[in-house]
């Protein structure tokens, strides 16, 4: 098993910045999810670590080795890709197979008995004799990830492994893989635009944008502490509401002023900061709700209902505020109909501020926050721990 590090890696191809001098620690046998939009850079950044694209500056270790420069072959990784690349013409064991007897390293015997064992782990014990077109989308995937198992790496790489296959299957192979790193405790570096499977997958997840990292962090602490306002939108379905404000000091404390309200903010290191500057109030829509429902209402807004959803286990109302709109998820069975006026309340340990220019968190109201997280930052620890 090997730790992986990136030191200042750059990418170019050509006028286009692909990546953009990334640091990242990863562990020996860590599960890290990289995640981002299209064309951020993840492919480029795990191609990089499988050696098949060629680094323009920067390092990457292999348990201390800088292996830039070193043939993929060399690197002893095995990556697995979106659409599978099996031979259309070999059966499932061959597929599995090809490559190891020319390189040598394992005899016959050796081979059969690793393939015994990742079809054991796979359950595609019963599918080897057939060929691809006779296997299901995700018995192909099986069959892919059987091929990276065998060869026993040090760090697998997964570019998209899932996304060719249909929503329930996808879910379940979600579950599969997690299963199959807990048994094998290989470092796994995963690539995804998907931040549903970043958050159930990850044990640690790297949000890119336009080729940089914009944060680090395990998947809850991510979705509680953004970094900054791109994570804050970008994980979170919907996505975190967002409301252009003033910050201002009300007697001894701070008011959120927008054209539509004023609503107190809690206590929280980095109000005094964003004192008297245009900041950017985030709120996720389950931490609104109605003043109807809520116990205690520290602030009060009123909006107007535009469209609503059931979700079945909530109802999802979409609603505007003055020119701004926003997202809420309610009980279930409220009665609420399009046009309603609704008066909502939040939870006051679940805002956030972030700054009008930079974008960056500067404040969470959650009284465990002790420290806004650092950007990009690799940012792990337990926020009760940090002081
Ligand atoms: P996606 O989710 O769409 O695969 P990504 O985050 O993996 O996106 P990359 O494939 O790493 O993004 O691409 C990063 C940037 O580099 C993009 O602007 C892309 O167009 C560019 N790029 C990638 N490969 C090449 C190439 N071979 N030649 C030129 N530009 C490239």
């Amino acid at each position: 098993m090997t730790s992986v590090t990136l030191s200042d890696l750059h990418k170019e191809f050509g006028d286009v910045v692909a990546v953009r001098g990334i640091d990242l620690e990863i562990e020996d046998g860590e599960f890290v999810v990289v995640v981002g939009p299209s064309g951020c850079g993840k492919s480029t950044t795990l191609r990089s670590i499988a050696g098949l694209e060629t680094v323009t500056s920067g390092e990457i270790r292999m348990d201390g080795r800088n292996v830039v420069g070193v043939e993929p072959k060399d690197r002893n990784v095995a990556m697995v890709f979106q659409n599978y690349a099996l031979y259309p013409h070999m059966t499932a064991r061959r597929n599995i197979t090809f490559g190891m007897k020319s390189g040598g390293s394992f005899d016959d015997d050796e081979i059969d008995r690793r393939v015994e064992e990742a079809a054991d782990i796979l359950d595609i014990a019963d599918l080897l004799d057939r060929k691809p077109a006779a296997l299901s989308g995700g018995e192909r995937q099986r069959v892919a990830l059987g091929r990276a198992i065998v060869r026993d790496p040090d760090v697998f790489l997964m570019d998209e492994p899932l996304s060719n296959l249909d929503a329930k299957l996808r879910i379940q192979m979600r579950a599969e893989l997690a299963k199959l790193h807990d048994e094998l405790r290989t470092t796994t570096i995963y690539v995804t635009h998907d931040q549903t499977e970043a958050m159930t997958l990850g044990e640690r997840v790297v949000v890119m944008n336009d080729g940089e990292i914009q944060q680090v962090a395990p998947p809850q602490r991510l979705y509680d502490y953004p970094a900054n306002r791109f994570v804050a939108e970008f994980i979170g379905d919907p996505a975190m509401n967002m409301f252009p404000v003033t910050v201002e000091r009300v007697g001894d404390g701070y008011e959120a002023v927008h054209p539509e309200f004023r609503l107190p903010l809690p206590a929280g290191e980095g109000l005094q900061e964003a004192a008297g500057s245009a900041a950017v109030l985030g709120v996720r829509p389950e931490d609104l709700l109605l003043a109807s429902e809520a116990d205690a209402a520290p602030g009060t807004f009123e909006a107007t209902v535009q469209v609503t959803e059931p979700l079945g286990d909530s109802l999802l109302l979409e609603c505007a505020v003055g020119d701004g709109a926003l997202k809420v998820h309610v009980s279930p069975r409220a009665e609420i109909s399009r046009g309603d006026r609704v008066e909502l309340t939040y939870d006051p340990d679940r805002l956030h501020l972030f700054d009008a220019e930079t974008g960056r968190a500067i404040y969470h109201s959650d009284p465990d926050a002790t420290a806004a997280p650092t950007v990009p930052g690799d940012d792990r620890a337990d926020p009760i721990d940090q002081d």
